[in-house]
């Protein structure tokens, strides 16, 4: 799971992107209307992976916001 790509910093990026901090907490943290998990529980390819050591058992593979 690690990068070996070295691009400039993340939090250089973000600061880049012009969106505050807490529109980016606030999109993270939207709930999926599939499986209820938040999307920073689904993986970049959409895929659900749980909370809490707790596997998501929706079998959700794509996050869809509410
Ligand atoms: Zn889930
Ligand atoms: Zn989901």
């Amino acid at each position: 799971m690690s990068e070996k790509k070295h691009h400039s910093s993340l939090h250089v990026r973000i600061e880049k992107l012009d969106v505050p901090m807490s529109e980016l907490i606030g999109y993270f943290r939207g709930k999926c209307s599939k499986c209820g998990h938040q999307r920073i529980a689904h993986d970049d390819s959409g895929k659900c992976e749980g909370v809490m050591n707790k596997p998501c058992n929706s079998g959700c593979d794509n996050y869809v916001p509410e």
